[in-house]
């Protein structure tokens, strides 16, 4: 692979080249964050066996195998580093008075123990029995806190919320009419990520990966012609090499287009060839459209969009090709939305495990995301249960601060034309 290309070959790479379109090479910026832990306890209410989870803290979220720190950093080719601020888990420390779910005065009471602990960031862990936070976790999106309830604790947990901190928001999964990406409902989650509902044995999604830059530069192609691709397992080892996915862009969207096989990071991921519409480019909310087997499209199955579709030709333990057909290649009869539903459907030859029976059971397979986000800074849980609404969220914010400007400004005219 590696060896100095003769003149054939490097006439076909151009030529594979100029037709596929090789996407940013940016890499990203390394940051090394210095993550504080501290226990925080209430006057009526403390944490049990502080030592223990003092270390299943520091495990989950630094050595253990399947840590944070040690997901992140593979995930990151590196690029993210996490070490823990002042060699220690730190306190308990206790907040006066009765346990409230009141995020703002754990990280006060936190913060005042960390005064000569230099730290980027903080994760709070606190009993929930009498706080009741209706939450498993909670994360500022992006940002640098995160809170825990002791009784949660758990690696799934460490690293969605982590993940929220990058900037990441839930993975949800549209469901479609059949064969496209149009007339879509969201339904449950990925299953995909960390982000989606998939635990803490798999790995980020493409699109996840492209938000962060974490994807090598060369692993996305673009083609902007019809061709077939070769798609190498998202997660299988660099050294494996090969395209890992393609973006393409769809009206003011994106439609990313990943393979994913268990290996690696993806212990417990399901197989098959997954498509995302990534909303105004915005990777990092990106939405796993049903592909109606086990929520990736099985082989010999097409999905349509616009002027776009995506067929999946094979797929094997290693790799799939795909064929992307663009404007006049699109195949004519694969926009019908006649064949069944999609997750009661078999007509496409099941090229890998033979469990697709058990999909049609709705959202089972879906963890529920005990969580909630804070968007930008950390607010009272209970205001922050809109999940993954921050656009809304932020239009409004704005909306309403314009309608106070113009309402400010009517008043003022009104007064002077008295
Ligand atoms: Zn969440």
């Amino acid at each position: 692979m590696t060896s100095p290309a003769s003149k054939p070959l490097a006439f076909a790479l151009a030529l594979v080249a100029a037709v596929l379109g090789s996407v940013g090479p940016a890499a990203a910026e390394p940051t090394a964050r210095r993550v504080a832990v501290v226990l925080v306890e209430f006057d009526d209410s403390a944490l049990t066996d502080v030592p223990g989870l003092k270390r299943k803290a520091r495990d989950l979220i630094f050595d253990a195998p399947g840590s944070a720190a040690r997901y992140y950093a593979a995930q990151s080719h590196g690029q993210r580093t996490m070490t823990l601020a002042g060699g220690e888990v730190h306190g308990p420390v206790t907040l006066d008075g009765a346990a409230t779910c009141d995020t703002k005065a754990m990280v006060a009471k936190a913060e005042s123990v960390l005064a000569d602990v230099p730290h980027d960031d903080l994760a709070v862990v606190f009993p929930n029995a009498k706080a009741d936070c209706g939450w498993g976790g909670l994360g500022e999106m992006p940002g640098k806190r995160t809170w825990f309830p002791a009784e949660h604790l758990n690696q799934a947990a460490v690293l969605h919320e982590f993940g929220h901190n990058l900037g990441f928001n839930h993975q949800v999964r549209d469901i479609c009419e059949s064969g496209t990406v149009t007339g879509c409902r969201k339904d449950g989650h990925s299953g995909r990520t960390p982000m989606g509902g998939g635990g803490a044995e798999v790995g980020l999604s493409a699109p996840e990966l492209v938000s962060m830059k974490w994807l090598a530069a060369g692993r996305r192609v673009a083609p902007r012609a019809t061709t077939s691709v070769r798609l190498v397992a998202l997660h299988a080892p660099e050294s494996a090499g090969g395209t890992r996915a393609v973006d393409v862009p769809l009206g003011g969207d994106r439609l990313v287009v990943e393979y994913r096989a268990p290996g690696g990071v993806d212990r417990s991921v399901p197989r098959g060839v997954n498509v995302y519409r990534v909303p105004g480019g915005k990777y990092q909310a990106a939405h796993l459209i049903d592909g109606g087997s086990e929520k990736s499209v099985p082989v010999g199955r097409t999905l349509v969009a616009a002027d776009i579709s995506v067929t999946v030709l094979a797929a094997d333990a290693t790799s799939a090709e795909v064929r992307i057909a663009v404007g006049p290649d699109l195949p004519a009869t694969t926009a019908k939305p006649s064949s069944p539903p999609a997750s009661a459907t078999t007509t496409a030859p099941p090229s890998s495990s033979t469990t697709s029976a058990t999909s049609s059971s709705a959202t089972t397979s879906d963890d529920p995301l005990a969580d909630d986000i804070v968007v930008g800074a950390p607010v009272p849980a209970a205001a922050s249960v809109q999940t993954a609404d921050e656009e809304w969220f932020g239009y409004a914010v704005i909306g309403g601060a314009l309608i106070v400007v113009l309402f400010g400004v009517l008043l003022v005219r009104a007064q002077r034309d008295r």
